[in-house]
């Protein structure tokens, strides 16, 4: 197995001390794979271009380093406030979850922001800008307007974010988007983001962006073809016997079980260690250093499970880990997808079992809807003979 990295820490990617404040005080331990990987490159102050779609974090992974970057400008002092960055979302939704976004990750820097959007009356939103935003977050055709109506400047922007840019190809928002270009300064940072990338975005990603870094992670519906999936039909019961079944058979993988709960990953790790099977569980009940070295040593090879739950295994990220187990199913689908994306990385194969029991089985037809596929299951007495 080989081990690619640790799980890092906000720290580590050299977030100063107000927004780590703030991101403790929204409780995120760790940075999600996105975040690791834009944030550093965005605040050296590059172009990125992002391939990741809503639910992997990567509105904090182009908001902290704008937040740092304009703080670190000295942005809040004296003069008028000039907007020094823009951000474009498709939807009005989106971007009033943007702005909720800088508003929480900003609390304790003096930069400014506003969200505008159509649909609603514009007096609040021209009058937040009157009193100077140092962001603002904006859908295209709203923007247009107030810019048409001489609110909007843009001669000042040096960090320009186009978000979710293949939605905004289909709700037919590239016009505006390319006749906004030649509005902003040359001079800037651009960070593209888009969960897919079908050719009219590739272009435009190169006609926005300057020598860009690229970042991605893999589209969250999708399990890789090099998984295979089954389904283990299964009362609750009798999950703690397959389980340690499985584990005997397959004695020299290593192998990530996941857990809904803390508790239930405790309770698993407990059993197994009855069993004779060595295993540890990495929550966020431990604390970081029993985090830290359960997770080093299943990358080394010295503890074979570990029984983890989804948040904290955000961030887990192993080459070639052959099976993942469910040992219960995920209320939300996508995270199903995450799970077993930690198997069949960078082209090997994996494996992933998943236990449902009846109670489970809304949860794993959301699943199959999501990705597509239908699960190939086997009936556990089969599997308890084999
Ligand atoms: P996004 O993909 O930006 O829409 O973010 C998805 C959700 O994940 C939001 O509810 C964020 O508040 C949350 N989130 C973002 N980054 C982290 C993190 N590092 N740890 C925990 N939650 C996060």
């Amino acid at each position: 197995m080989t081990a690619k990295h640790i799980v890092m820490t906000f720290q580590e990617l050299n977030i100063s001390k107000p927004i780590l404040q703030a991101l403790a005080e929204k409780g995120y331990e760790t940075p999600t794979p996105i975040q690791e990987k834009a944030i550093p490159v965005a605040l050296q102050g590059k172009d990125l271009l992002g391939t990741a779609q809503t639910g992997t974090g990567k509105t904090a992974a182009f908001a902290i380093p704008i937040i740092q970057q304009l703080d670190g400008e000295g942005t809040a002092s004296g003069k008028r406030r000039d907007i020094k960055a823009l951000i474009l979302t498709p939807t009005r939704e989106l971007a009033a979850q943007v702005g909720e976004c800088f508003r929480d990750y900003a609390a304790h820097v003096g930069v400014r922001h506003a969200v505008i959007f159509g649909g609603v009356n514009q007096k609040s939103q021209t009058d937040a800008l009157a009193r100077g935003v140092d962001i603002l977050v904006a859908t295209p055709g709203r923007l247009n307007d107030l810019m048409n109506q001489g609110f909007i400047r843009l001669d000042r922007i040096r960090h320009f974010v186009l978000d979710e840019a293949d939605r905004m190809l289909d709700m037919g928002f590239i016009a505006d988007i390319k006749r906004l270009l030649p509005k902003l300064p040359r001079e800037r940072q651009t960070l593209f983001f888009s969960a897919t990338m079908p050719p009219a975005i590739a272009e435009l990603a190169r006609a926005m962006l300057r020598d860009p870094v690229r970042v991605g992670v893999a589209p969250v519906a999708s399990v890789v073809d090099t998984v295979e999936q089954r389904l283990y039909l299964v009362e609750k019961p009798q999950k703690k016997d397959l389980l340690i079944h499985l584990l005997r058979q397959e004695t020299e993988k290593s192998v990530l079980v996941f857990s809904r709960t803390k508790h239930g990953a405790d309770k698993i790790a407990r059993l197994l260690a009855r069993a004779g099977i060595g295993s540890a569980a990495l929550h966020g009940d431990k604390s970081q250093g029993a985090r830290e070295r359960a997770l080093s040593n299943f990358k080394s090879g010295k503890t074979r499970v570990l029984i983890a739950t989804d948040i904290a295994a955000r961030g887990i990220d192993i080459i070639d880990l052959p099976l993942v187990i469910n040992y219960d199913l995920p209320d939300v689908p996508e995270t199903y997808v995450h799970r077993v994306g930690r198997t069949g990385r960078a082209g090997n194969t994996g494996m992933a079992l998943s236990f449902c029991s009846r109670e489970e089985e809304g949860m794993m037809r959301d699943i199959q809807k999501l990705t597509g596929k239908k699960l190939r299951s086997v009936m556990v007495e089969l599997a308890l003979e084999g």
